[in-house]
C-alpha cells in the first residue's frame, strides 16, 4: 500500500476532491507528519503541575517518564542506602546533593531509549550539564505559577504511594474519599507537602532551579507555558508545544 505524506496529490490547495481517490492508497494529512519532541524536560516549581501533565503525556502518547521525587521516594520507603541519605535533605524541603541524584539517574538515562519526559531533573546547573552530555532535551517546558497558587495546591495534595497518582482535595479528589481511583490504595500526605516545608522549596526553586529557565532558553529549548487553569486546559497547551 502507499502512503502519501504531506499534499494529497487528489485534492486542490483548497482541500477539495480533484480526482479520483483509489482505495489502495491512504494519505496521511498534514498534522500526524509533524514529529513529537522525544526528549521533554519538565520544569517549573513544586506544584506546579509537572507530575500531572507528564503522566497524561505518558497515557496518550507513550512516553515513559523519569522523576527524580518519585525514585527517591521509593528509595526511601525501602530504606535504601540512598532513601536514608536522600530523607533529610528532602523533609527540609532541601535538594538532595548533585552526586548522588546524577549517579541515579546516568542509570536510567543510559537504559531510555525512545520517548522520555524527565520531572523534576535537572533542577540544579550541573545537573542539566550531566543531563546534556547523555542525552539531546528537545524541549524545556515551564510551566508558570504563582507562589501563593503553589502553596494552596501543595498543602491540599494527596498521593498515592503506590502508582504515585496525585490528587487535589478540592479541584481533582478522588472518587472515594481518600483511595486512589487508579489503583485503590490509600492516599496520604507527602512528609514534605506542609506548609512549613513548602515555603523552603519554593525558596530552594528560586535560588537553585530558576536559573535553568535562562539555561534552556539560551539553548533555544524553552517554552514557558501558564500553568492556572483546569488540568485538561493547560494539557491542550502542553500538547501543541510538543508537536
Ligand atoms: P518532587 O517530587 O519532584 O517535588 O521532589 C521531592 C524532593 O525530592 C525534592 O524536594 C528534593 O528534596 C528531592 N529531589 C527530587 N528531584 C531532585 C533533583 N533533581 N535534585 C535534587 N533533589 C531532588
Amino acid at each position: 500500500m502507499k502512503a502519501y505524506i504531506g499534499d494529497s496529490p487528489w485534492t486542490d490547495a483548497s482541500g477539495m476532491r480533484t480526482a479520483e481517490c483509489r482505495p489502495s492508497t491512504v494519505y496521511i494529512p498534514e498534522p500526524t507528519r509533524r514529529t513529537m519532541k522525544s526528549t521533554i524536560v519538565l520544569l517549573g516549581p513544586p506544584g506546579s503541575g509537572k507530575g500531572t501533565q507528564g503522566e497524561k503525556l505518558c497515557s496518550e502518547f507513550g512516553y515513559v517518564k523519569l522523576s527524580t521525587g518519585d525514585m527517591l521516594r521509593e528509595a526511601v520507603k525501602n530504606q535504601t542506602e540512598l532513601g536514608k541519605k536522600a530523607k533529610t535533605y528532602m523533609d527540609a524541603g532541601a535538594l538532595v546533593p548533585n552526586d548522588l541524584i546524577i549517579g541515579l539517574m546516568k542509570e536510567k538515562m543510559a537504559a531510555a531509549n525512545g520517548k522520555v519526559i524527565l520531572d523534576g531533573f535537572p533542577r540544579t546547573l550541573e545537573q542539566a550539564d550531566a543531563l546534556g552530555e547523555q542525552m539531546d532535551v528537545d524541549i524545556a517546558l515551564n510551566l508558570d505559577v504563582a507562589d501563593e497558587e503553589l502553596i494552596k495546591r501543595i498543602t491540599m495534595r494527596r498521593s498515592c504511594p503506590s502508582c504515585n497518582a496525585v490528587y487535589h482535595l478540592v479541584h481533582n479528589p478522588p472518587k472515594k474519599d481518600g483511595i486512589c481511583d487508579k489503583c485503590g490504595s490509600e492516599l496520604y500526605q507527602r512528609d514534605d507537602d506542609t506548609e512549613a516545608t513548602v515555603l523552603n522549596r519554593l525558596r530552594t526553586y528560586r535560588e537553585k532551579t530558576m536559573p535553568l529557565v535562562g539555561y534552556y532558553y539560551a539553548k533555544k529549548k524553552l517554552v514557558t507555558i501558564d500553568g492556572v487553569g483546569s488540568i485538561d486546559e493547560i494539557y491542550e497547551k502542553v500538547k501543541k508545544a510538543i508537536q
